[in-house]
């Protein structure tokens, strides 16, 4: 079985994220989207809420799992069983970074492949920050996040202010 781990921050999944998951649930048997606990960041969502809204939008596809982990990427994925990590790029920006990422990776566990996906065309512009952004200011996200992540930005943005 082709198992791919798809990891993240998803602070909160867009339209953009969607797009690789839903593509790369197309081409392996299991696709585990794993949030990451990230010590470095701080973010609007707990970890369980972003698991709870992952599984939320995407619980129309059969084979994809949610789940969080601690700690190395790369133990996470052969914990897992799987051989695969999904990243997408969306512009130059993105590459330097994935470049170092997937070469420690490959390092650490030189039988796990790193599958890049490029961006759908209309999501090259769009990321968590941006739509953190825009919500902010209660402008229409609608475009950029499922109705279920807009209403949650809309409650968050409420018990904020
Ligand atoms: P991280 O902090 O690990 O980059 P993100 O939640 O920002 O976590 O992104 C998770 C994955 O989704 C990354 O591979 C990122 O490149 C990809 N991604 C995010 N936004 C988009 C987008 N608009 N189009 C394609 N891939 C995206």
């Amino acid at each position: 079985m082709k198992i791919a781990v798809c990891p993240g921050s998803f602070d909160p999944v867009t339209y953009g994220h969607l797009d690789i998951i839903t593509r790369g649930a197309a081409v392996f048997d299991k696709v585990i989207v794993a949030v990451l606990h990230n010590r470095n960041k701080q973010p609007m969502f707990s970890i369980d809420e972003r698991v709870h809204l992952l599984k939320q939008v995407t619980s129309h596809i059969e084979n994809i799992e949610v789940d969080s982990f601690n700690g190395l990427l790369i133990d996470y994925v052969k914990e897992k069983n799987a051989q695969t990590i999904i990243r997408g790029l969306r512009a130059v920006s993105d590459f330097e970074y994935e470049m170092q990422a997937a070469s420690i990776n490959k390092k650490l566990g030189p039988e796990i492949e790193t599958f890049f996906m490029m961006t759908s065309n209309h999501y090259s512009y769009l990321s968590s920050s941006i739509v953190k952004e825009v919500a902010k200011y209660q402008a229409d996200v609608s475009d950029l996040v499922p109705v279920e992540i807009a209403d949650a930005l809309k409650e968050k943005f409420k018990v904020e202010s």
